[in-house]
């Protein structure tokens, strides 16, 4: 089965402060999205990275891509997350005309081990529609109403965090995304709302989002202190 990524990476990164779009953030020498496309192609099982790029800024994203060959292609992204995943899609969908499989990954996850990422593309290869990596809550979850009095302890022993790659097959994507409205931030929720079952593989601590400087932080002292074996290395 030919398989494609996306990577919406249009977003500014604001709450990073970093004065860059986010995917151009340099962690350790290299920029969260080299290294999240990187991650993908060690892989070993993806075609073609389509990235939605901030479009004021197709050109710089297509240059630090460039070392990674014309497997990783560029299109300039939407005003919001949706409409980057649409015009990726479509990219992909060109390119690849008879792709089977394609992943939503964020450019933010760019420390996915790459087995997390061979995980989910081998559930979708053996034929689930959507598949998401996700790890067990940690923290006790309470919920409160609307003056943050807390009326329930949530059972976590059924919640779970969802990562990215989010995997799915091409025309149960294609579907979900005609029928979504603008605001969408979850792939595999559109999926469920169009009466599709989502399965999951586990996560990695790894896979965390980079959203702040703090993540950034932690990212980079992970890094430092605790390199992950060379086939893992995005
Ligand atoms: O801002 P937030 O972290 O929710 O964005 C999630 C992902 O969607 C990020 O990878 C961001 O670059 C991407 N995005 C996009 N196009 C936009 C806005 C966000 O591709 N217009």
């Amino acid at each position: 089965m030919r398989v494609v990524a996306l990577v919406p990476a249009a977003g500014s990164g604001r709450r990073l402060g970093a004065g860059v779009p986010k995917a151009l953030v340099p962690v350790l020498g290299e920029s969260l999205l080299v290294r999240a496309v990187r991650g993908l192609l060690n892989s070993g099982m993806i075609h073609h990275v389509v990235v939605a790029a901030p479009p004021e800024a197709p050109e710089e994203v297509r240059a630090e891509l460039n070392p990674l060959g014309p497997v990783a292609r560029v299109v300039p992204g939407g005003s919001d997350r949706t409409e980057s995943v649409r015009l990726a899609l479509a990219e992909a969908e060109r390119v690849v005309p008879d792709a089977g499989a394609v992943l939503v990954h964020d450019a933010a996850r760019a420390f996915t081990p790459v087995p997390v990422i061979q995980d989910v593309i081998r559930a979708v290869e053996g034929g689930a529609r959507a598949v998401v990596p996700v790890l067990p809550v940690a923290d006790t979850v309470k919920q409160v109403d609307s003056s943050q009095r807390v009326t329930a302890t949530v059972d976590r022993s059924h919640l779970r965090t969802v990562q990215t790659p989010q995997g799915f097959a091409v025309d149960t994507l294609r579907a979900a995304y005609d029928n979504a409205g603008d605001a969408a931030t979850d792939d595999a929720g559109l999926v469920e709302q169009a009466g599709e079952t989502v399965t999951t593989v586990p996560g990695h601590a790894h896979a965390l989002k980079i959203t702040t400087a703090f993540d950034l932080a932690i990212a980079e002292t992970v890094l430092a202190a605790e390199p992950v074996p060379e086939d893992d290395l995005p």
